[in-house]
């Protein structure tokens, strides 16, 4: 574990210096270091606590809540000296207490704490307090004598991981704190005195050992505008490096003749989207367009459109789908729009054999392939186009930013439309898709009716089945969604498989049940998602993997297993899936979880078919960490700021890399340059798809 200051040669220590440097930190703990996303001096200065003990309001011993963290003030009354325990382990005990109670104290490996105590002084103790009423115990305590505590009344408290205490994390900061000028100041002198905010080291610092509450306020409130300072920079600077001339210039096209080719006729919002979207490829500059729309709305004749207009002005065409399932569906369908208008589709996805893909590849370079579907297979490198003008990325969020970014140099500067099914509250998403110029579907196909939605227990399971069977004679197809989960330790969940055979296929006997999940291989997957949609199957119990973007419109039923597992948006993409035709649609959320709030929020799906009031219903209840968290949105991981409590900060770190980018489009001035290097972090901590 860290000593208390660093090693003697601290010339060279740099931002970039690895933990290992620091005293005490070798191999095994600069992995578990790594565990956290901690590699060098300057991670480990921006790993920030999550929050603090307060030392300057310590509890009595007989007053100390039990089961919790917390700080005991009381005199030592007695050492015991050390012994060693089976395991030869070393033990130190000692006593404390007042004149009410007394707190038994407990050291392992640790002789060196107790040595330092002496009898009859007051300390603070801090740790778990456990035992009863009478016998009250502290393992492993910190102790911090009443001098140390007018020093720093804060401590902080880590995210730990396994074998990484808060504490141990705490000693390796303060090591490093005299130094915290190493990582220089990012932000500009004037916009400190604009905001009035510390510089960085002095924010540092008062973040992992604050003087006062009002200190980790301010410094909290300055490195929570630096990132998102650095966010809306990164965003921004994508934007303008994707509004470079385009590389695919064309002109205004009519889509008249693509909306006589259909059975149908578009909605309003799909004529306006693609208006929008026609205008901006007519432009001088590249298009970065997002197309949001909730489950259904018709996302993909959208694109189907836009990809048509822009193959139609001379120019390749590419789609990107998160799954391979996802890209064989939209091949197949494109493909039904498009082939009357003489447009080629190809398929690219990772599962095609070497052959097949060679000849593809060569279609593609050649300019004979005119749409190519795929996954982000697209993405690797061999694959080249011979004039790529269009590309669209369905279901956005599953993708990283930097993605984007790779997908755009695939071609010279091609127009960009990203489509997402995820509704973000409105005032959210313009800044969070800063980088994006905004299309949406605020309008369903004609026809649809909502879906009935009905929480329930299993107990009931044997009627729902009864509905389900009846529904499949009435010649309709449903689906049941379970959890993604092998044999395993926990008892309250049934593996897929089990389920399935135990369950669905006893329940359904007569019917024919398909199943499919995560583990099976893209052909299996595609051979069963096929049978379901030209009938052969009538029931299909699957994992997630039909979450995102299925459509088969003869499906009225999806049931749902475990219900309270999901935020409400999954379940709402879930719901999605039925709807789809013009029939009664229904949605039955399975689960035995009691809570209230589980109940609350399952109950909440029931009264609405809104996306967007789902969103924030999720957002306001489950909290950003949730809704975020999962890195849903492709954005980077923030390690201090919460873009849903923190909007006030983001508007003005908006205005402020807007006007920076002004003057410094490519961040290359010297005063900028610590900026750029944040930037550059913060877009490489976004991992790759998951
Ligand atoms: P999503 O926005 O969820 O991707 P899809 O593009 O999969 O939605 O479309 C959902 C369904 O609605 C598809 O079966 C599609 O053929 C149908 N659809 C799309 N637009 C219209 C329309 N204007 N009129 C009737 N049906 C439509
Ligand atoms: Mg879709």
């Amino acid at each position: 574990m860290c000593p208390a200051s660093l090693p003697e040669n601290r010339t060279t220590l740099t931002p970039d210096t690895p933990v290992q440097y620091l005293k005490g930190v070798g191999p095994k703990l600069a992995q578990r270091f790594e565990k956290l996303g901690i590699r060098t001096l300057a991670d480990l200065l921006e790993h920030y606590p999550r929050r603090y003990l307060d030392f300057t309001h310590p509890y009595p011993p007989s007053e100390a809540p039990v089961g919790v963290e917390c700080v005991v003030r009381a005199e030592l009354l007695s050492k015991q000296g050390g012994r060693y325990v089976t395991g030869g382990r070393r033990v130190e005990k000692a006593t404390a207490g007042d004149d009410v109670a007394t707190l038994e104290l407990t050291w392992f490996n640790n002789p060196y704490t107790i040595q330092k105590l002496e009898v009859g002084q007051e300390y603070f103790f801090e740790g778990e307090v456990t035992g009863g009423l009478l016998r009250r115990q502290m393992v492993n305590p910190q102790v911090r004598t009443a001098a140390q505590v007018q020093a720093a009344p804060l401590a902080a408290i880590y995210p730990q991981t396994e074998g990484l205490t808060s504490s141990a994390i705490s000693r390796c900061v303060a090591q490093l704190l005299p130094h915290a000028e190493l990582l220089g100041d990012p932000l500009p002198p004037a916009l400190l005195q604009k905001y009035r905010m510390p510089g960085k080291a002095q924010a540092v610092r008062d973040i992992h050992a604050p003087s006062s509450p009002e200190a980790a306020q301010e410094a909290r409130r300055r490195l929570i505008f630096e990132e998102l300072l650095v966010l809306q920079l990164g965003m921004g600077q994508m934007k303008n490096r994707g509004s470079a001339s385009t590389g695919a210039p064309m002109r205004r096209i009519d889509p008249a003749p693509f909306w006589a080719s259909l059975p149908f006729s578009p909605t309003g919002a799909q004529r306006r989207a693609v208006d929008e979207i026609l205008e901006d490829m007519a432009g001088t500059e590249s298009m970065n367009r997002l197309l949001q729309g909730d489950v259904g709305s018709g996302k993909t004749l959208v694109a189907a459109a836009a990809l048509w207009a822009a193959i139609g002005a001379g120019y390749q065409g590419a789609l990107l789908a998160p799954t391979e399932l996802l890209a064989e569906q939209h091949a197949e369908n494109l493909n039904r729009m498009l082939a009357k208008f003489g447009i080629r589709v190809a398929l690219l996805t990772g599962g095609l054999k070497a052959a097949a893909r060679r000849t593809t590849l060569a279609a593609i370079r050649s300019g004979e392939a005119d749409l190519v579907v795929g996954t982000h297979a697209i993405l690797s490198e061999g694959v080249e186009f011979a004039r790529l003008g269009l590309a669209v990325i369905d279901e956005q969020h599953r993708f990283g930013v930097r993605q984007r970014g790779a997908l755009a140099e695939k071609g010279c500067a091609p127009h960009l439309l990203v489509m997402s099914a995820t509704p973000i509250p409105r005032t959210l998403g313009l800044l969070i898709y800063g980088d994006l110029d905004i299309s949406i579907l605020d309008e369903l196909p004609p026809g649809r009716r909502p879906v009935k939605t009905r929480v329930m227990t299993g107990a009931r399971r044997k009627d729902l089945y009864g509905f389900l069977d009846r529904e499949i004679g009435a010649g309709r197809q449903v689906y049941i969604v379970c959890p993604a989960i092998e044999e395993g330790p926990d008892a309250s969940l049934t593996p897929v498989k089990t389920y399935y055979e135990q369950t669905a296929k006893a329940l359904l006997p007569n019917r024919r049940v398909g199943l499919m999940h995560g583990k099976l291989k893209p052909k299996e997957k595609a051979a069963v998602m096929e049978d379901f949609r030209t009938g052969q199957l009538d029931a299909l119990v699957s994992t997630t993997v039909i979450e995102v973007g299925v459509d088969v419109p003869n499906a009225t039923v999806m049931v749902i297993e475990n219900a309270e597992r999901y935020g409400l948006s999954a379940l709402h993409q879930l719901r999605g899936r039925v709807g789809r035709g013009a029939a009664e649609s229904w949605c039955f959320l399975v689960s035995d979880n009691e809570a209230e709030s589980v109940r609350s929020r399952l109950k909440f799906l029931c009264s609405t078919t809104d996306g967007f009031a789902v969103a924030q219903y999720d957002l306001e209840t489950r909290g950003p960490g949730d809704f975020f968290g999962s890195r849903q949105h492709g954005l980077p991981a923030l390690q201090i700021a919460d873009l849903a409590n923190d909007t006030a900060t983001l508007h003005a770190a908006q205005s402020e890399a807007a006007a920076l980018l002004d003057k410094d489009p490519l961040l290359t001035a010297p005063e900028h340059a610590l900026l750029a290097q944040q930037v550059n972090r913060m877009f490489e901590r976004t991992g790759p798809m998951n």
